[in-house]
Protein backbone atom coordinates (compact mmCIF):
# COMPACT_ATOMS: atom_id res chain seq x y z
CA UNK A 1 0.00 0.00 0.00
CA UNK A 2 0.92 3.09 -0.08
CA UNK A 3 -0.10 6.74 0.10
CA UNK A 4 0.32 8.92 -2.90
CA UNK A 5 3.94 8.64 -2.94
CA UNK A 6 5.14 6.02 -5.18
CA UNK A 7 5.19 5.34 -8.64
CA UNK A 8 3.09 1.81 -9.52
CA UNK A 9 3.97 -0.66 -12.33
CA UNK A 10 1.19 -1.52 -14.11
CA UNK A 11 3.06 -4.26 -16.70
CA UNK A 12 -0.25 -6.02 -17.86
CA UNK A 13 -1.97 -2.68 -18.91
CA UNK A 14 1.27 -2.01 -21.18
CA UNK A 15 0.24 -5.12 -22.57
CA UNK A 16 -3.19 -4.25 -23.23
CA UNK A 17 -2.58 -1.26 -24.75
CA UNK A 18 0.05 -3.12 -27.19
CA UNK A 19 -2.14 -5.48 -27.87
CA UNK A 20 -4.88 -3.15 -28.70
CA UNK A 21 -3.74 -2.41 -32.58
CA UNK A 22 -3.85 -6.22 -33.05
CA UNK A 23 -7.42 -7.53 -32.83
CA UNK A 24 -10.75 -6.48 -34.85
CA UNK A 25 -12.96 -3.60 -33.46
CA UNK A 26 -15.38 -5.46 -31.23
CA UNK A 27 -12.50 -7.68 -29.85
CA UNK A 28 -10.29 -4.19 -29.10
CA UNK A 29 -13.98 -2.88 -27.00
CA UNK A 30 -13.69 -6.11 -24.85
CA UNK A 31 -9.91 -5.57 -24.63
CA UNK A 32 -10.91 -1.89 -22.62
CA UNK A 33 -9.35 -1.57 -19.13
CA UNK A 34 -12.77 -1.70 -16.75
CA UNK A 35 -12.78 1.16 -14.02
CA UNK A 36 -15.74 -0.11 -11.21
CA UNK A 37 -17.00 2.85 -8.55
CA UNK A 38 -18.09 1.57 -5.56
CA UNK A 39 -19.57 4.19 -3.15
CA UNK A 40 -19.88 3.64 0.08
CA UNK A 41 -22.56 5.70 2.63
CA UNK A 42 -22.59 8.16 -0.35
CA UNK A 43 -25.57 8.43 -2.91
CA UNK A 44 -24.01 9.35 -6.42
CA UNK A 45 -26.76 11.98 -7.90
CA UNK A 46 -26.96 11.92 -11.79
CA UNK A 47 -25.39 15.23 -12.63
CA UNK A 48 -21.97 13.37 -10.68
CA UNK A 49 -22.05 10.17 -12.37
CA UNK A 50 -22.04 11.75 -15.64
CA UNK A 51 -19.57 13.80 -14.92
CA UNK A 52 -17.34 10.90 -13.40
CA UNK A 53 -17.97 8.79 -16.59
CA UNK A 54 -17.13 11.14 -19.05
CA UNK A 55 -14.04 11.92 -17.74
CA UNK A 56 -12.65 8.95 -16.46
CA UNK A 57 -13.93 6.95 -19.88
CA UNK A 58 -11.74 9.76 -21.91
CA UNK A 59 -8.73 9.93 -19.17
CA UNK A 60 -8.16 6.26 -19.37
CA UNK A 61 -9.72 5.05 -22.36
CA UNK A 62 -11.67 2.64 -20.35
CA UNK A 63 -15.45 1.27 -19.34
CA UNK A 64 -16.93 3.23 -16.25
CA UNK A 65 -19.36 1.09 -14.16
CA UNK A 66 -21.18 2.69 -11.38
CA UNK A 67 -22.12 0.17 -8.74
CA UNK A 68 -25.29 1.01 -6.07
CA UNK A 69 -24.18 2.37 -3.23
CA UNK A 70 -23.48 -0.09 -0.04
CA UNK A 71 -22.91 1.26 3.55
CA UNK A 72 -20.33 1.46 5.86
CA UNK A 73 -21.65 -1.48 7.91
CA UNK A 74 -20.79 -3.73 5.54
CA UNK A 75 -16.84 -2.93 6.53
CA UNK A 76 -14.82 -5.24 8.94
CA UNK A 77 -14.80 -3.16 12.42
CA UNK A 78 -11.58 -3.06 12.94
CA UNK A 79 -11.29 -0.65 9.81
CA UNK A 80 -12.46 2.17 12.14
CA UNK A 81 -10.04 3.56 14.59
CA UNK A 82 -12.18 4.56 17.90
CA UNK A 83 -9.50 6.55 19.14
CA UNK A 84 -9.27 9.37 16.13
CA UNK A 85 -12.56 9.12 14.84
CA UNK A 86 -11.16 7.88 11.37
CA UNK A 87 -10.77 5.07 9.27
CA UNK A 88 -8.13 3.16 8.19
CA UNK A 89 -7.69 3.42 4.84
CA UNK A 90 -4.97 0.82 4.46
CA UNK A 91 -7.58 -1.37 5.72
CA UNK A 92 -10.57 -0.24 3.20
CA UNK A 93 -8.11 -1.07 0.49
CA UNK A 94 -7.42 -4.38 1.57
CA UNK A 95 -11.13 -5.48 1.94
CA UNK A 96 -11.80 -4.17 -1.45
CA UNK A 97 -9.21 -6.17 -3.08
CA UNK A 98 -10.54 -9.40 -0.56
CA UNK A 99 -14.20 -8.51 -1.85
CA UNK A 100 -13.35 -8.54 -5.41
CA UNK A 101 -10.70 -10.41 -7.44
CA UNK A 102 -9.60 -8.70 -10.28
CA UNK A 103 -6.78 -8.92 -12.55
CA UNK A 104 -5.02 -6.04 -13.62
CA UNK A 105 -7.19 -5.20 -16.11
CA UNK A 106 -10.16 -4.08 -13.63
CA UNK A 107 -9.54 -0.99 -11.38
CA UNK A 108 -11.60 -0.25 -8.23
CA UNK A 109 -12.70 3.07 -6.79
CA UNK A 110 -14.20 3.40 -3.80
CA UNK A 111 -15.87 6.86 -3.37
CA UNK A 112 -16.23 6.51 1.05
CA UNK A 113 -18.22 9.56 2.48
CA UNK A 114 -16.18 9.10 6.00
CA UNK A 115 -12.15 10.47 6.99
CA UNK A 116 -9.73 8.25 6.80
CA UNK A 117 -5.69 8.33 7.61
CA UNK A 118 -3.22 6.08 6.58
CA UNK A 119 0.55 5.42 8.25
CA UNK A 120 1.94 8.53 9.13
CA UNK A 121 -0.40 10.77 7.64
CA UNK A 122 -3.59 12.50 9.42
CA UNK A 123 -5.53 12.18 7.13
CA UNK A 124 -5.69 11.05 3.20
CA UNK A 125 -8.07 12.65 0.34
CA UNK A 126 -7.15 9.11 -1.03
CA UNK A 127 -5.25 6.08 -1.70
CA UNK A 128 -4.36 3.67 -4.29
CA UNK A 129 -2.71 0.31 -4.11
CA UNK A 130 0.84 -0.64 -5.56
CA UNK A 131 -0.32 -2.94 -8.06
CA UNK A 132 -3.17 -0.54 -8.88
CA UNK A 133 -6.16 -2.91 -8.40
CA UNK A 134 -7.71 -0.92 -5.52
CA UNK A 135 -8.38 2.54 -4.92
CA UNK A 136 -10.24 5.09 -2.77
CA UNK A 137 -10.89 8.76 -2.01
CA UNK A 138 -12.64 9.97 0.79
CA UNK A 139 -15.13 12.92 0.77
CA UNK A 140 -15.96 14.48 4.08
CA UNK A 141 -12.82 17.21 3.90
CA UNK A 142 -13.59 18.15 0.12
CA UNK A 143 -17.05 19.82 1.30
CA UNK A 144 -16.92 23.63 1.62
CA UNK A 145 -19.08 22.88 5.27
CA UNK A 146 -16.20 20.50 7.09
CA UNK A 147 -14.42 24.11 7.07
CA UNK A 148 -17.19 26.03 8.37
CA UNK A 149 -17.83 27.14 5.01
CA UNK A 150 -21.46 27.73 2.52
CA UNK A 151 -22.01 24.36 1.18
CA UNK A 152 -21.17 24.72 -2.60
CA UNK A 153 -22.14 21.38 -4.70
CA UNK A 154 -20.79 22.27 -7.61
CA UNK A 155 -16.88 22.43 -6.37
CA UNK A 156 -17.51 19.07 -4.30
CA UNK A 157 -18.00 17.37 -7.19
CA UNK A 158 -15.17 19.34 -9.30
CA UNK A 159 -12.97 18.18 -6.35
CA UNK A 160 -14.45 14.64 -6.34
CA UNK A 161 -13.32 14.28 -9.79
CA UNK A 162 -9.86 15.61 -9.57
CA UNK A 163 -9.23 13.09 -6.33
CA UNK A 164 -11.04 10.36 -8.45
CA UNK A 165 -8.68 10.92 -11.78
CA UNK A 166 -5.70 11.46 -9.27
CA UNK A 167 -6.21 7.93 -7.50
CA UNK A 168 -6.61 6.21 -10.75
CA UNK A 169 -3.85 7.98 -12.08
CA UNK A 170 -1.56 6.29 -9.85
CA UNK A 171 -3.73 3.25 -10.31
CA UNK A 172 -2.31 3.26 -13.67
CA UNK A 173 0.93 3.99 -13.22
CA UNK A 174 1.98 7.68 -12.71
CA UNK A 175 3.86 9.06 -10.08
CA UNK A 176 3.18 12.39 -8.19
CA UNK A 177 4.30 15.46 -11.27
CA UNK A 178 5.62 18.57 -9.80
CA UNK A 179 3.00 20.75 -11.95
CA UNK A 180 0.93 23.05 -9.97
CA UNK A 181 -1.85 22.36 -12.08
CA UNK A 182 -1.54 18.72 -13.64
CA UNK A 183 -4.20 16.58 -11.73
CA UNK A 184 -1.51 14.31 -10.79
CA UNK A 185 0.13 17.41 -8.47
CA UNK A 186 0.07 15.91 -4.67
CA UNK A 187 -2.31 17.36 -2.45
CA UNK A 188 -1.14 18.39 1.04
CA UNK A 189 -4.57 20.72 1.64
CA UNK A 190 -7.62 21.35 -0.17
CA UNK A 191 -6.16 24.21 -2.07
CA UNK A 192 -3.46 21.87 -3.83
CA UNK A 193 -7.25 20.55 -5.00
CA UNK A 194 -8.73 23.57 -5.79
CA UNK A 195 -5.15 25.09 -7.51
CA UNK A 196 -4.91 22.26 -9.88
CA UNK A 197 -7.15 21.24 -13.25
CA UNK A 198 -8.79 17.90 -13.90
CA UNK A 199 -6.80 16.91 -16.30
CA UNK A 200 -2.62 15.23 -16.77
CA UNK A 201 -0.39 17.72 -18.14
CA UNK A 202 1.38 16.77 -21.30
CA UNK A 203 4.12 15.13 -19.39
CA UNK A 204 1.77 12.86 -17.51
CA UNK A 205 -0.02 12.08 -20.24
CA UNK A 206 2.26 11.18 -22.61
CA UNK A 207 3.53 8.41 -19.54
CA UNK A 208 -0.38 6.66 -19.67
ZN1 LIG B 1 -1.22 10.86 -5.09
ZN1 LIG C 1 1.80 16.06 -14.70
Amino acid sequence: MYSCMKALQNSEHTTLIKDHFKYPKSAEYLMKIIIIIQPISFELTAELSISLERQLSKDFDALVRILPSIKDTLLPLDSFDKNRGQWKSNNILQWILDRKKTDGSVKILAICDFDAYSNHLNFVFGQATVDGRASAIYLPRLRQEFYGLKTNDSLFYQRIVKEAVHELGHAFGLSHCNKLTCVMHFSNSLRDTDIKENNFCNNCRTRL
